[in-house]
Protein backbone atom coordinates (compact mmCIF):
# COMPACT_ATOMS: atom_id res chain seq x y z
CA UNK A 1 0.00 0.00 0.00
CA UNK A 2 2.98 2.38 1.11
CA UNK A 3 5.04 1.14 -1.65
CA UNK A 4 2.04 2.17 -4.45
CA UNK A 5 1.71 5.56 -2.77
CA UNK A 6 5.35 6.18 -2.86
CA UNK A 7 4.83 5.12 -6.68
CA UNK A 8 2.80 7.61 -7.81
CA UNK A 9 4.85 10.36 -6.15
CA UNK A 10 7.98 9.07 -7.52
CA UNK A 11 8.46 11.68 -10.84
CA UNK A 12 8.17 14.27 -7.98
CA UNK A 13 10.87 12.39 -5.72
CA UNK A 14 12.94 12.04 -8.64
CA UNK A 15 12.39 15.49 -9.78
CA UNK A 16 13.30 17.01 -6.51
CA UNK A 17 16.38 14.65 -5.87
CA UNK A 18 17.47 16.47 -9.22
CA UNK A 19 17.34 19.80 -8.73
CA UNK A 20 18.68 19.25 -5.16
CA UNK A 21 21.87 17.53 -6.89
CA UNK A 22 21.98 20.04 -9.50
CA UNK A 23 21.91 23.05 -6.66
CA UNK A 24 24.69 21.27 -5.28
CA UNK A 25 26.61 21.11 -8.31
CA UNK A 26 26.11 24.73 -8.47
CA UNK A 27 27.19 25.02 -5.14
CA UNK A 28 30.74 23.46 -5.81
CA UNK A 29 31.45 25.60 -9.28
CA UNK A 30 30.35 28.73 -7.40
CA UNK A 31 33.22 28.07 -4.26
CA UNK A 32 36.01 30.91 -4.46
CA UNK A 33 39.24 29.65 -3.66
CA UNK A 34 41.35 31.83 -1.28
CA UNK A 35 44.54 31.39 0.00
CA UNK A 36 44.80 30.24 4.02
CA UNK A 37 46.52 33.38 4.64
CA UNK A 38 44.31 35.86 3.22
CA UNK A 39 41.11 33.65 4.28
CA UNK A 40 42.88 33.69 8.03
CA UNK A 41 43.56 37.86 7.01
CA UNK A 42 39.53 38.43 6.13
CA UNK A 43 38.61 36.27 9.64
CA UNK A 44 40.71 38.67 11.77
CA UNK A 45 39.10 41.68 10.36
CA UNK A 46 35.78 40.53 10.88
CA UNK A 47 36.18 39.45 14.37
CA UNK A 48 38.36 42.47 15.56
CA UNK A 49 35.01 44.54 15.96
CA UNK A 50 33.45 42.06 17.67
CA UNK A 51 36.68 42.16 20.66
CA UNK A 52 35.58 43.02 23.91
CA UNK A 53 37.64 45.79 25.79
CA UNK A 54 38.50 42.48 28.14
CA UNK A 55 39.73 40.69 25.24
CA UNK A 56 41.60 43.74 24.07
CA UNK A 57 43.43 43.97 27.41
CA UNK A 58 44.22 40.18 27.82
CA UNK A 59 45.87 40.10 24.28
CA UNK A 60 48.10 43.45 25.34
CA UNK A 61 48.94 42.11 28.31
CA UNK A 62 50.22 38.79 27.49
CA UNK A 63 50.93 38.52 23.52
CA UNK A 64 53.37 41.50 22.98
CA UNK A 65 56.40 41.38 25.33
CA UNK A 66 57.82 44.24 23.11
CA UNK A 67 55.13 46.45 25.03
CA UNK A 68 56.96 45.32 28.00
CA UNK A 69 59.24 49.34 28.43
CA UNK A 70 61.52 47.26 30.77
CA UNK A 71 63.08 45.19 27.77
CA UNK A 72 64.74 48.56 27.02
CA UNK A 73 66.85 49.85 29.79
CA UNK A 74 67.21 53.15 27.40
CA UNK A 75 64.92 55.25 28.19
CA UNK A 76 65.42 57.57 25.48
CA UNK A 77 66.19 54.92 22.50
CA UNK A 78 62.85 53.24 22.97
CA UNK A 79 61.48 54.53 19.58
CA UNK A 80 64.09 53.28 17.76
CA UNK A 81 63.99 49.69 19.74
CA UNK A 82 60.49 49.15 18.96
CA UNK A 83 60.91 50.22 15.55
CA UNK A 84 64.05 48.00 15.37
CA UNK A 85 62.51 44.78 16.78
CA UNK A 86 58.91 44.94 14.15
CA UNK A 87 61.76 45.53 11.58
CA UNK A 88 63.95 42.42 12.45
CA UNK A 89 61.12 40.42 13.53
CA UNK A 90 58.86 39.64 10.46
CA UNK A 91 55.89 38.65 12.40
CA UNK A 92 55.38 41.88 14.56
CA UNK A 93 52.91 44.44 13.37
CA UNK A 94 53.89 47.29 11.83
CA UNK A 95 52.64 50.10 14.46
CA UNK A 96 52.87 53.91 13.38
CA UNK A 97 54.92 56.88 15.52
CA UNK A 98 51.73 57.79 17.69
CA UNK A 99 51.03 54.55 18.39
CA UNK A 100 54.88 53.68 19.82
CA UNK A 101 54.36 56.79 21.53
CA UNK A 102 51.56 55.64 23.57
CA UNK A 103 53.47 52.47 24.39
CA UNK A 104 56.20 54.80 24.71
CA UNK A 105 53.99 56.32 27.90
CA UNK A 106 52.71 53.53 28.99
CA UNK A 107 48.94 54.71 27.71
CA UNK A 108 47.81 51.69 25.64
CA UNK A 109 46.19 50.10 28.27
CA UNK A 110 43.89 52.65 29.18
CA UNK A 111 43.22 52.99 25.15
CA UNK A 112 42.42 49.11 24.61
CA UNK A 113 40.23 50.66 21.18
CA UNK A 114 43.08 53.57 20.11
CA UNK A 115 43.08 52.52 16.43
CA UNK A 116 46.95 52.34 15.90
CA UNK A 117 46.74 49.33 18.23
CA UNK A 118 44.52 47.36 15.80
CA UNK A 119 47.71 46.01 13.94
CA UNK A 120 48.64 44.42 17.27
CA UNK A 121 44.99 42.69 17.36
CA UNK A 122 44.89 41.38 13.73
CA UNK A 123 48.06 39.72 14.42
CA UNK A 124 46.94 38.07 17.58
CA UNK A 125 43.69 36.75 15.75
CA UNK A 126 45.49 35.66 12.64
CA UNK A 127 47.98 33.71 15.34
CA UNK A 128 45.05 31.91 17.06
CA UNK A 129 44.63 30.17 13.68
CA UNK A 130 47.65 29.31 14.15
CA UNK A 131 48.24 25.46 12.36
CA UNK A 132 44.61 24.85 12.43
CA UNK A 133 43.03 22.87 9.49
CA UNK A 134 41.94 24.23 6.05
CA UNK A 135 38.45 22.93 6.39
CA UNK A 136 38.07 24.92 9.93
CA UNK A 137 38.62 28.05 8.94
CA UNK A 138 37.14 27.03 5.69
CA UNK A 139 33.44 26.63 8.17
CA UNK A 140 34.16 30.05 10.07
CA UNK A 141 34.65 31.85 6.50
CA UNK A 142 31.61 30.51 5.19
CA UNK A 143 29.40 30.87 8.34
CA UNK A 144 30.54 34.85 7.87
CA UNK A 145 31.00 35.61 4.24
CA UNK A 146 27.93 35.09 1.44
CA UNK A 147 30.05 33.06 -1.06
CA UNK A 148 31.47 29.73 -0.35
CA UNK A 149 35.15 29.83 -0.09
CA UNK A 150 37.44 26.26 -0.69
CA UNK A 151 40.44 27.28 1.39
CA UNK A 152 43.73 26.26 -0.02
CA UNK A 153 47.46 26.08 1.30
CA UNK A 154 49.78 24.15 3.52
CA UNK A 155 48.81 24.21 7.14
CA UNK A 156 51.68 25.59 9.13
CA UNK A 157 54.13 22.60 10.89
CA UNK A 158 52.63 21.33 13.96
CA UNK A 159 54.35 18.93 16.20
CA UNK A 160 51.95 15.99 17.64
CA UNK A 161 50.60 15.65 21.04
CA UNK A 162 51.97 12.34 22.97
CA UNK A 163 49.02 12.41 24.51
CA UNK A 164 46.10 12.60 22.32
CA UNK A 165 48.49 12.69 19.28
CA UNK A 166 46.61 15.45 17.60
CA UNK A 167 48.92 18.06 15.96
CA UNK A 168 47.80 20.41 18.42
CA UNK A 169 51.16 21.58 19.89
CA UNK A 170 54.21 23.99 18.55
CA UNK A 171 56.88 22.00 16.29
CA UNK A 172 60.37 20.58 17.71
CA UNK A 173 61.53 22.99 20.38
CA UNK A 174 58.94 25.30 20.07
CA UNK A 175 56.47 22.99 20.92
CA UNK A 176 58.24 21.95 24.80
CA UNK A 177 56.23 23.11 27.86
CA UNK A 178 53.33 23.71 25.37
CA UNK A 179 49.89 22.81 26.80
CA UNK A 180 47.53 20.85 24.31
CA UNK A 181 44.63 22.53 24.11
CA UNK A 182 42.96 18.96 23.61
CA UNK A 183 43.59 16.73 26.40
CA UNK A 184 45.70 18.96 28.72
CA UNK A 185 48.66 17.36 28.57
CA UNK A 186 51.96 18.96 29.31
CA UNK A 187 54.66 18.07 26.16
CA UNK A 188 57.51 17.55 29.00
CA UNK A 189 58.28 15.11 31.57
CA UNK A 190 55.74 13.06 33.44
CA UNK A 191 56.64 14.93 36.23
CA UNK A 192 55.11 18.03 34.95
CA UNK A 193 51.49 16.64 34.58
CA UNK A 194 51.59 14.64 37.57
CA UNK A 195 51.25 11.46 36.06
CA UNK A 196 52.40 9.17 33.07
CA UNK A 197 52.02 9.47 30.22
CA UNK A 198 50.40 6.14 30.02
CA UNK A 199 47.71 7.12 32.48
CA UNK A 200 47.02 10.08 30.78
CA UNK A 201 46.65 8.20 27.37
CA UNK A 202 43.97 6.01 29.64
CA UNK A 203 42.44 8.87 31.18
CA UNK A 204 42.24 10.79 27.59
CA UNK A 205 40.05 7.69 26.34
CA UNK A 206 37.97 7.47 29.26
CA UNK A 207 37.68 10.87 30.30
CA UNK A 208 37.88 13.14 27.07
CA UNK A 209 41.38 14.88 28.97
CA UNK A 210 44.16 14.14 30.96
CA UNK A 211 42.06 14.30 33.96
CA UNK A 212 38.72 15.12 35.38
CA UNK A 213 40.02 18.66 36.59
CA UNK A 214 41.70 19.41 33.07
CA UNK A 215 38.37 19.26 31.13
CA UNK A 216 37.10 22.71 32.26
CA UNK A 217 40.69 24.19 30.77
CA UNK A 218 40.29 22.16 27.14
CA UNK A 219 39.11 24.39 23.94
CA UNK A 220 35.55 22.22 23.10
CA UNK A 221 36.45 22.94 19.23
CA UNK A 222 39.92 21.30 19.52
CA UNK A 223 39.16 18.01 17.89
CA UNK A 224 38.10 20.18 14.87
CA UNK A 225 40.68 22.71 14.72
CA UNK A 226 43.45 20.37 14.56
CA UNK A 227 43.92 17.29 12.51
CA UNK A 228 45.45 13.62 13.96
CA UNK A 229 48.49 12.56 13.31
CA UNK A 230 47.26 8.74 11.56
CA UNK A 231 51.23 8.19 11.34
ZN1 LIG B 1 46.88 16.33 23.50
Amino acid sequence: MFTLALRKFEPVLVLFALQCHMRNVMLHFNMKKIERQKAKELLAKSRIKLLQESERLQILETSYYFLDRSYCSDDDNFEEYIEELIRENGNLPTLNKQTIKLIKDQEYLNQPFNKGLEPIFLEALIDELYGVTNDYIENLLNKEEKPNFKVIGEVEKMGTCPCCEYNSIGYGEDGFCDICTICFWENGPASANHMSLVEARKNFQELGAISKDSLKFIDPAGKIKYKKNEA
